[in-house]
């Protein structure tokens, strides 16, 4: 899968339509993705493809051949929050600090969740456990993968990196189980 070559005919359908969050149904279905994978450094995982040697991330890809050029000084939100949709409706521009504020609002970016946690003085559940590598968002994402996509535990170890153990212990939600 590697080599292929992404263009707009095999980029598209490489998407696969699965119910949005409960908060966020009204927007109807998330397009994920269902190639490569790319964690951006905190936890986060996105899609990652390439053009012509180019490296995108694909919800970026699908902005940008939906909609046009990405200006410079914004970036690509998920009004969805879901973070490997690549729907061209449910992506909108914003500034870097708008796309933060909004993760942290939505509880999904761990350090404004660890944050806010920390000024209620509550007891915080997975993430401050020993695998601070994964957030409530990958939690998520790794049950998605299982769940609508129909992933095996090996695969999805295999894919991010992680104990295939790990990953099992998610799915069947004997980890995480604060996490829904
Ligand atoms: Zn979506």
């Amino acid at each position: 899968m590697q080599c292929v070559r992404t263009t707009p005919e095999n980029f598209w359908p490489r998407f696969k339509p699965a119910p949005a969050p409960e908060k966020y149904k009204h927007l109807g279905d998330c397009w994920l993705w269902t190639g490569n994978l790319k964690d951006n450094g905190y936890g986060v995982m996105y899609g990652r493809t390439s053009v012509n040697f180019k490296r995108w991330y694909t919800h970026r890809l699908a902005y940008f051949w939906t909609y046009g050029e990405i200006p410079k000084e914004l970036e690509v939100g998920h009004i969805c929050h879901v973070s490997i949709c690549g729907r061209p409706e449910h992506l909108h521009l914003v500034t870097s600090e708008q796309n933060i504020h909004e993760s942290i609002a939505d509880g999904r970016n761990s350090k404004g969740a660890k944050h806010s946690a920390a000024q209620a003085g509550k007891m915080l559940k997975g993430e401050e456990c020993s695998w601070a590598r994964l957030t409530e968002q990958s939690v998520r994402e790794i049950r998605r993968f299982h769940d609508v996509l129909g992933m095996t535990p090996t695969q999805i170890a295999a894919r991010l990196g992680e104990r295939r153990q790990t990953i099992a212990r998610i799915i069947r939600r004997e980890q995480w189980k604060h996490v829904i």
